[in-house]
């Protein structure tokens, strides 16, 4: 799309090459075309020729006179005919009004229109205007409509293609397949864009020809492609489209296929698009080749996705959303040292739904850092509360996500509140995933520096689940490590409790004090107790409580 508009505004004034060696007919051509267009003025073929070189990408037209010294009409012609770059330019021939054999000459050599000598400005001009319009309504077409690189429809041409067939086979079963190349963007850094365009060519030509009954292709993103075929049996797409991923131009590509099948034509061809999509993020972290067929539970997922995008900012207004606690226990003082905010939701339709339901779709719509604000006033409001009652007071962490460390100065907003509610900063720890972290390494560095150096704690979360454990523990300004708990649960599971060991021992090398999460019994409260970790997460100790409870456990 963008070229097109490139392209529209490069020819808001056309450019135009005259090539004509009689100096009195070049001079009152150019005098009457420079109104309207750039003229580019050559006295024989072989300067034309050097200016079509130097030019030909924003020239909109040429021309040309027959006969000339040097280099003639018919040798101009023939010339730019050798180099496929300058099929695009038109050319209209000067000629004398008898000349029928010139014009013969000239049509076969690939002129497109005539204009005979002497020159009428008027006739010309019309001449000149109609072909540079002819031109560029083709062009733009053209662009609107196919693919460049692939040869395949544009998006928006497939999409209505796809529309024009449903209407036309109303009771036809059709599927819809979807591609999508895994780490395109790091492919392209590492191979080259040149190298990557040829896989793209190679993927089109592999679908376009294994799927049988193809209907209609279309590259619908920069590395994606849909193709519309007949309904066809899954076991014969997988055989159809596992071949893809081998004879590719650079190593190791991985691909993946998501499948629509028998697709409802009243649902809008980006629709189902989408949904082939979203097959393929369900075997996005497979490796090599795979492919996936939309399903009623995806289409369920989608469903509850929806509403939560629709419901997600009223509930924020309505306080739909509450915090809930759960205490963290200091293995030395044998007390509550600690407590992680976990925000709840009660969707008035839904009922109760799950973080992990929709925390992800708050993280992909952005709407994550109003809640993660709103989780932080909640917890200052909390601790403000305990110390009015004269409850014991101990550090709470509220969960950072990704799109928090885009907030501009979010540790001063913290701060803000802090302040607002009159609490001690050393109360308040920051958690952050790993994969925060690898995502936007430098703007997580300086954020954790700002909060640390405003008197706030920086915990890392999850601590072993992700592949950048070492690196991030050296380079991030941290005090406390969580160690995940799925580390917990797989030693216990093999009662082998040696990583566990490693980790708490690194983490007190780098001067970090450990939190195990996690913990659900009391063999493994005791284990992790004696490999010196200094607080305990986890059901063992307590669920996450609501605030009521909370403040009961504090007493305690
Ligand atoms: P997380 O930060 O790793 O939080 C720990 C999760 O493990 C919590 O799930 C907690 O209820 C659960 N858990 C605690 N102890 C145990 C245990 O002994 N056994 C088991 N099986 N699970 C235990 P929850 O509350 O469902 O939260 C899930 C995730 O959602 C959190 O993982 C966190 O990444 C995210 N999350 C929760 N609240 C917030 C929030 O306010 N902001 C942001 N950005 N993310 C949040
Ligand atoms: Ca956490
Ligand atoms: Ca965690």
């Amino acid at each position: 799309m963008n070229q097109v508009f490139e392209n529209m505004r490069r020819n808001a004034r056309p450019s135009i090459l005259v090539v004509e060696d009689n100096d009195i007919n070049r001079e009152i051509l150019c005098e009457v075309l420079s109104d309207t267009y750039n003229v580019f003025e050559a006295e024989d073929g072989a300067v034309g020729l050097e200016l079509l070189t130097a030019h030909y990408n924003e020239l909109s037209l040429v021309l040309l006179d027959v006969y000339m010294p040097v280099c003639d009409g018919f040798e101009f012609l023939r010339r730019k005919r050798r180099d496929e770059r300058y099929a695009a330019v038109p050319v209209i021939v000067a000629t004398a009004s008898d000349a029928i054999e010139d014009e013969i000459k000239c049509l076969e050599l690939g002129a497109n229109d005539f204009i005979v000598k002497p020159y009428n400005t008027q006739i010309m001009l019309n001449r000149v205007n109609n072909m540079i319009h002819l031109r560029e309504s083709a062009s733009i077409v053209n662009q609107l409509t196919w693919d460049s690189l692939t040869g395949l429809y544009s998006k928006v041409f497939f999409y209505r293609t796809v529309e024009d067939v449903f209407a036309a086979a109303p009771n036809e079963s059709f599927d819809l397949v979807c591609s999508d190349i895994d780490n395109f963007k790091t492919l392209n850094d590492r191979y080259g864009e040149e190298a990557c365009n040829r896989v793209l060519v190679m993927l089109a030509d592999h679908m376009a020809q294994t799927l049988e009954d193809v209907i209609v292709g279309g590259r619908i993103g920069g590395d994606t492609f849909a193709f519309l075929t007949k309904h066809q049996d899954p076991e014969s797409w997988e055989s159809k489209l596992s071949s893809a991923a081998n004879d590719m131009p650079v190593p190791n590509v991985g691909v993946k296929f998501g499948i629509t099948e028998d697709v409802d034509h009243d649902i809008p061809v980006p629709q189902l698009c989408n949904r082939s999509m979203s097959a393929i993020d369900t075997v996005k972290d497979r490796g090599g080749f795979a492919i996936a067929f939309f399903d009623d539970e995806m289409h369920q997922r989608q469903l509850i996705e929806q509403v939560i995008r629709e419901s997600m900012e009223t509930a924020l207004e309505q306080r739909q959303f509450s915090v809930f606690y759960q205490p963290k226990h200091n293995v030395q003082t044998n007390t509550i040292g600690g407590a992680e905010a976990l925000v709840r939701w009660t969707h008035p339709l839904l009922g109760f739904v799950s973080p992990g339901l929709f925390i992800p779709v708050f993280e992909r719509s952005g709407f994550i850092t109003k809640l993660d604000m709103f989780v932080w006033e909640e917890v200052c409001r909390e601790l403000r509360e305990c110390i009015d009652k004269g409850l014991p007071i101990v550090p709470i962490s509220v969960n950072a996500s990704r799109l928090d460390f885009d907030v501009p100065d979010l540790p001063k907003k913290i701060a803000a509140l802090a302040d607002k509610y009159g609490i001690d900063r050393s109360l308040l720890h920051l958690e952050l995933t790993e994969t925060a972290y690898s995502e936007n390494p430098e703007a997580v560095v300086e954020a954790l520096k700002d909060v640390r150096e405003l008197g706030f704690s920086a915990e890392l979360d999850d601590f072993g689940s992700g592949y950048s454990s070492l690196a991030s523990l050296n380079t991030l300004p941290l005090d406390v490590m969580k160690l995940d708990m799925s580390i917990v649960q797989q030693a216990s599971e093999l009662n082998d409790f040696r990583i566990v060991e490693a980790a708490i021992n690194l983490a007190q090398v780098l001067d970090l004090k450990t939190v195990v999460e996690g913990v659900e019994t009391e063999e493994e409260a005791k284990r992790v107790s004696d490999l010196g970790c200094d607080l305990i997460q986890g059901y063992f100790y307590s669920k996450p409580l609501r605030q009521d409870e909370f403040e009961e456990y504090l007493r305690r």
